[in-house]
């Protein structure tokens, strides 16, 4: 990573987020401030006062902490919607704790863990033990999404409302597409029933097969087998047409009338 575009990271956000006591101050000096929100990017200074943004711009000001940010980024705690933490399953590999130190050291603020762990995050004590493990680690934000179906074999639906309830902020098999079109259907209902989102792993099993590489002049010169590049396209293509099935289903009359559907 060059310079230029490193983050305002590292050991300064870990001793950010530590508790801190009333009346602190900190000056975070010359980075180059990124909010989209506030339609801000330019070189300045963002002071915090305890805890809170009090003031951005040039700012001439003697505080208890000064970082010099000459280089970096100044952004908004950024946010990562899809890692793997390996945790529960694989803890050699990632935990939770773990992963959560590397996401804040690199500015991610808030995480969302994929559910294909062994065993997968399928039910309401899943999804709390990720959120418990979260808290426990105590630096960034730890979400997590549940599965579409049991296990992620793409059969049976997981308990999507009691993962929901929970706080599941979405459904994927991650790793996994769903290749059954009337299981997926019934998916993505349930998923309108609770407004949360459903990420398929768009990959259609009957065209990518045993493929060890993309399909094309030279998987045929090397004679390995390959999926087409119409496999993502076609899963897409399907989840699509789902939806449309969904919301002539759900308001076949508005949609009618705008001329939107057939
Ligand atoms: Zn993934």
């Amino acid at each position: 990573m060059s310079q230029s575009s490193e983050c305002l990271a590292f050991d300064n956000w870990l001793s950010f987020f530590e508790p801190r006591t009333m009346n602190s101050e900190l000056l975070i000096k010359n980075g180059r401030v990124i909010d989209p929100a506030n339609g801000i990017d330019k070189e300045c200074d963002v002071l915090i006062v305890d805890e809170k943004i009090a003031e951005v711009g040039e700012i001439d000001k003697s505080v208890q902490t000064v970082i010099d940010a000459a280089g970096k980024l100044v952004t908004p705690g950024l946010i990562d919607i899809h890692v793997h933490f390996r945790e529960p399953g694989d803890e050699e590999e990632e935990t939770i704790a773990s992963g959560s130190n590397a996401a804040v050291a690199a500015g991610f603020t808030s995480v969302v863990c994929m559910p294909n762990t062994n065993p997968p995050i399928e039910n309401e004590t899943d999804v709390e033990y990720v959120h418990r493990k979260g808290r426990q680690a105590r630096k960034t934000h730890v979400y997590t999404m549940g599965t579409i179906t049991k296990k992620r074999e793409g059969v049976e639906l997981a308990e999507m409302g009691f993962m929901a309830e929970a706080g599941a902020v979405g459904f994927t098999d991650d790793g996994n597409g769903v290749q059954n079109p009337s299981v997926m259907l019934r998916a993505l209902k349930y998923a309108a029933m609770f407004d949360i989102v459903i990420a398929q792993h768009c990959q259609d099993d009957s065209f990518a097969g045993q493929g060890v590489m993309n399909a094309g002049f030279h998987s045929t010169i090397l004679g390995l087998p390959g999926p087409m590049r119409c496999l993502k396209r076609r899963c897409c293509g399907g989840i699509f047409s789902l939806l449309r099935k969904q919301m002539f289903a759900t308001t076949p009359s508005i949609y009618r009338q705008q001329g939107q559907l057939s």
